[in-house]
């Protein structure tokens, strides 16, 4: 079949520059070459997504629920051939790749659920008063409502959760957003392919051919022009401090600014304390390392900051995690770049004022991180900022606290996090109650004896965190909550029920949650406007 999706049609065929993409697990480039977007044909995209937006933001729930289990049976039935390419373009292990593939069909499944169901649009109805004095109280329906296309930016570590149909897309399109997609240069491969299987999935459903579209980027130009155009409503990221900053920026900066979700990575702090490490120092320094090293440590989530409060069982910890590095296989990173920083930024870290190496695992090939562990003082810690910088890769800092009054200065002094864990035993906190109400002032999830990597897709998760973790505090990137990314409410005052968008309608014919007044209900509502 052929690939469809580059906008332009046969015209924009000559003279247009390929990119093609190298596999750090080949180290060789792959076969496929995949043209960048002009300026025109960025433009065209989103005149598109702007055509096909009133016909997708009124289709029913159901139709889009359709749609969107149709791309997860899409994705399955490209079988090992996405696997295998995914493989070969991130050098991610087979095994992760299937979890990933499942994970992505997963939540496919769980936003096609949650728009069947309907309640998710917080229809609230309070009723007019016509007797009210001085003034009448007026009829008014609220309900949230599709913003428009969005852009959306590919991560590289998730080739496929997180990526062209992964939880942005999947939240987008469940939303009733047309969505553009900046690819990520890394997988363009796969790319194409998931690209493929929603465009089957919008034919067999009967879904307006443009509501999902792809762009190519030369450089970073591709991607500010599509955050920069007129049309485009809101925007997500997940990717580095520093392309998620100058891409809010141009949000920003457009004469009509734009919600701008940026995901940025962050340190992850996990607190560990006396009493846990005295009863079970050697199994949490175990767990500790392992999350920190798997898959090279290229997670967002990966715990790179580990706070210690000193006590008995420290030492037990620090030489189990030590053994367990030193055990730890280095494995293949997702690009020459992403190896290239990771290894810049370890030697900054290792050649700060009094960080010591405890210890580095085997050597691998050269794309491979190898896992390394330091530590460092509180009182050095606290007055080198640049150390709490995330380390992307099979890196952590164990911070060393002799008392309470360094721990809670440590901890203040960290930035927003997406998450925070506590090691602890319920009477650690006897006397430092206020240390959970630090963590939770400053992180997305607290996490209470487990390891931070490892995002649950759920209703309850917040995949997101105070600044620079996250560009706004108030919304996750994973699981259902994350469809509010891609909505705006909008009240209804005194409309009459013939025009009124069915969720809001009095006979409630979606047979939805809604507020009427102060009470949650399915039931109708005795509220009638002129008919
Ligand atoms: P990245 O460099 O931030 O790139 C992500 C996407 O944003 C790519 O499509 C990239 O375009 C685009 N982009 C980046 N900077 C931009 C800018 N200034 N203007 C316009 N577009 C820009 O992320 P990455 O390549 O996956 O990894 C690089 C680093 O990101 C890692 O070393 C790590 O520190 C961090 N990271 C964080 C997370 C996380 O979960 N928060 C995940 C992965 C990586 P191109 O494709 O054209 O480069």
């Amino acid at each position: 079949m052929k690939d469809i999706t580059i906008p332009g049609g046969k015209n924009a065929e000559k003279a247009r520059k390929l990119m093609r993409v190298f596999s750090p697990l080949t180290g060789t480039e792959l076969d496929g070459e995949y043209p960048v977007a002009r300026s025109e044909e960025v433009q065209y995209a989103v005149e598109q997504a702007m055509a096909v937006y009133p016909v997708f933001s009124t289709t029913s729930g159901a139709k889009r629920a359709d749609f969107l289990e149709a791309i997860g049976e899409e994705i399955l039935a490209l079988g090992e051939d996405l696997i295998q390419r995914a493989m070969a373009e991130t050098g991610l292990p087979e095994s992760r790749l299937l979890g990933e593939r499942g994970r992505t069909v997963g939540q496919l499944g769980q936003f096609a659920a949650h728009i069947r169901e309907g309640s998710w649009v917080d229809a609230i109805l309070d009723p007019a008063d016509p007797d009210r004095k001085p003034f009448p109280k007026p009829d008014l329906r609220q309900m949230l409502v599709p913003m428009g296309p969005v852009a959306i930016f590919g991560a590289g570590n998730f080739p496929l959760a997180f990526s062209t149909a992964g939880g942005d897309t999947a939240s987008a399109l469940a939303a009733g957003c047309p969505v553009i997609l900046k690819a990520h240069e890394g997988h363009l491969g796969t790319n194409a392919l998931v690209n493929r299987a929603i465009r089957l999935a919008a034919r067999r459903t009967g879904v307006p051919e443009h509501v999902f579209q792809y762009v190519v980027g030369d450089g970073y130009i591709t991607g500010r022009e599509l955050v920069a155009h007129p049309g485009i409503k809101a925007a997500s990221f997940t990717g580095s401090f520093g392309g998620g900053k100058a891409l809010l920026q141009v949000a920003n900066s457009r004469t009509e600014p734009i919600p701008f979700f940026a995901e940025m990575g962050s340190t992850n702090p996990v607190v560990v304390l006396p009493e846990a490490m005295a009863a079970r120092g050697d199994v949490i320094g175990q767990q500790l390392v392992w999350s920190f090293t798997l898959n090279a440590g290229q997670f967002c989530t990966n715990p790179g900051l580990i706070i210690v409060r000193e006590g008995e069982g420290m030492q037990k910890m620090i030489d189990a995690m030590h053994q367990a590095v030193l055990a730890r296989q280095a494995e293949l990173m997702y690009g020459k770049g992403i190896r290239t920083n990771f290894d810049a930024r370890t030697q900054e870290m290792l050649q700060a004022k009094s960080v010591t190496l405890i210890g580095k695992g085997p050597d691998g090939g050269p794309l491979d991180g190898q896992a390394t562990l330091a530590r460092v003082h509180a009182v050095d810690f606290l007055i080198q900022p640049e150390l709490q910088h995330e380390v992307f890769g099979p890196f952590s800092l164990i911070v060393i606290c002799p008392d309470d009054d360094s721990l809670k200065q440590v901890l203040r002094s960290l930035g927003g996090q997406l998450t925070a864990t506590l090691m602890a035993e319920e009477r650690d906190l006897a006397d430092r109650e206020d240390i959970l109400a630090e963590l939770v002032n400053r992180c997305g999830r607290l996490v209470w004896n487990g390891v931070p990597t490892g995002v649950e897709v759920s209703p309850a998760m917040q995949h997101g965190g105070p600044w620079p973790a996250a560009s706004d505090s108030r919304f996750t990137s994973v699981g259902t909550q994350a469809i509010r990314r891609w909505v705006r409410p909008v009240s209804y005052q005194n409309v009459p029920e013939a025009l009124l968008p069915k969720a809001l309608q009095s006979a409630n014919p979606l047979k939805i949650w809604r507020r009427i007044g102060t009470e949650w209900t399915k039931e109708e509502s005795g509220m009638r406007n002129q008919e």
